[in-house]
């Protein structure tokens, strides 16, 4: 047995979590390969390393000092050795940052540090080999992340070592230069060593007891996921349930590892098992809700538009000329609304518009800001009738004005539009009517 074990900030935050991630370790031998995150909060209200590094090299790149800050980046992880009673000494590490830094040498490489030395400490601690992220994960001349030549080098270099650690977050260019994931991407990591150890699971370890119907910064106590799919789950992570990074799934999937989600501080728990299929019905006819705010609707009117052959790629190519990505487009017999990030979307707004009216002369273009998209997920919507239709009454009975609803295609979900304000309470109805209530 193989397993891959990555463990989140909140896990590695102090030398009591670095403890109980130990014993984790140590009571099952299959876990020979360890992903670390930057050590992570400690407290409500306490600073992640990773943005703590960020904050410092800006310091850095503006030419100013940044001694001080430095110096508190080295106190957490001084406090973690100490509390472990490791003999290491991180001070030539914190010289060459420094150095680095004075250089600037970039903020991937900044943020990258948070994991380098969690996993030199993870190393020490575990009596494990130490592998550096920037000799085994490559990225390409684009900045795209570099499926085989990673797992033909990692996968070579893994089969010369037992035990081993690898940190998460980041891997080199071609030039030999840093560069790290988008945030959380440690999750990404992970999934990567698992696929070249050709892992028999990856398990991912943070502060939850695996993956929640709904977000439990909005429902109190939801309840866990046992089983999802792949694909359920890229449709929760892509709209936002924050537990694992979206990308994490792409490596694991190739090889039809399953991903166990798991609770540090809890580890008797069985979490949430992630798997390519499953005859294994969801408790619920929906296995998740998430969602995200901040998005604008584009909404084009065009009498005939629908016999106007072409008019669709018209629409999408102004959008795509000012480089702007689509979330969703719901159409009707004469409107199609294209709902974009307002971020994104803001500044470029009278561009796309005159684009509009130029390549696809719409009678009349509207725009509406400050929206939420909610995703309502699960493979048991295939199935069963009628549940766009209580989506719709839950909603109703919320007093929550719906601005959209779009089920997919594949009929694994529906997406709800609506104002951001009503976000949190249209996710508590839906929560209500599916999972309290069961209907
Ligand atoms: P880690 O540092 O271990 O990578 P993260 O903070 O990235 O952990 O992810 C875990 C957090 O994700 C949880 O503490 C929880 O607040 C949040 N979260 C959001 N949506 C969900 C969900 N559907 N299920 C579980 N946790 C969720
Ligand atoms: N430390 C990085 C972050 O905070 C990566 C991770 O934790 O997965 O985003
Ligand atoms: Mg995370």
């Amino acid at each position: 047995m193989s397993k891959v074990v990555k463990f989140g900030g909140s896990s590695l935050a102090s030398a009591e979590q670095f403890q109980k991630v130990g014993d984790i370790i140590r009571s099952d031998a299959g876990r020979r390969y360890v992903v670390p995150s930057a050590p992570g909060k400690r407290f409500k209200g306490d600073s992640k390393v990773t943005d703590m590094l960020y904050a410092c090299y800006d310091l850095a790149d503006e030419g100013r000092d940044f001694g001080r800050e430095l110096g508190e980046i080295k106190a957490r992880y001084q406090e973690i050795i100490e509390g472990l009673k490791l003999e290491l000494d991180i001070s030539q590490e914190f010289r060459s940052i420094e150095e680095n830094f004075k250089a600037k040498a970039g903020s991937n490489y900044a943020a990258s540090r948070g994991e380098y030395l969690n996993g030199i400490i993870m190393a020490a601690y575990l009596g494990y080999e130490f592998i550096d992220a920037a000799e085994v994960i490559f990225f390409d001349e684009e900045g795209n992340f570099d499926s085989d030549k990673t797992d033909k080098v990692l996968s070579a270099r893994l089969a010369e070592c037992q035990r081993a650690v690898v940190p998460g977050f980041y891997g080199s260019l071609p030039d030999g230069t840093i560069k790290t994931f988008s945030r959380g991407g440690s999750d990404v990591t992970g999934s990567i060593v698992a696929k070249a150890a050709r892992a028999d699971v990856y398990e991912n370890w943070t502060d939850v007891s695996g993956f929640l119907i709904a977000d439990p910064r909005i429902i109190e106590n939801p309840i866990g996921i046992d089983v999802i799919t792949y694909r359920e789950l890229r449709e929760l992570s892509y709209m936002g349930a924050g537990v694992l990074h979206e990308d994490a799934i792409f490596p694991v999937r190739q090889e039809n590892i399953p991903i166990n989600i798991r609770n540090t501080n809890a580890p008797e728990d069985n979490g949430t098992w992630i798997v390519g299929s499953t005859c294994q019905k969801s408790k619920y006819i929906i296995t998740g809700i998430a969602g995200k705010k901040g998005f604008c609707s584009v909404n084009i009117e065009k009498d005939m538009m629908n016999s106007e052959v072409g008019f669709g790629r018209k629409v999408l190519q102004a959008f795509e000329e000012s480089g702007i990505s689509f979330e969703h487009i719901p159409s009707g017999i004469d409107t199609l609304t294209v709902f974009v990030h307002q971020d994104e979307f803001v500044h470029k707004e009278q561009k796309v518009a005159a684009s509009l009216y130029r390549l696809a002369r719409p009678d009349a273009v509207e725009i509406e800001a400050d929206l939420a998209l909610i995703a309502v997920v699960g493979r048991g919507m295939k199935s069963t009738r009628g549940t766009a239709g209580r989506i719709f009454s839950a909603l109703a009975h919320a007093n929550v004005n719906v601005k959209m609803i779009d089920q997919g295609s594949s009929e694994l979900n529906i997406i709800i539009g609506v104002a951001n304000d009503d976000f949190e309470t249209a996710i508590k109805a839906i929560y209500d009517i599916f999972v309290l209530t069961n209907l």
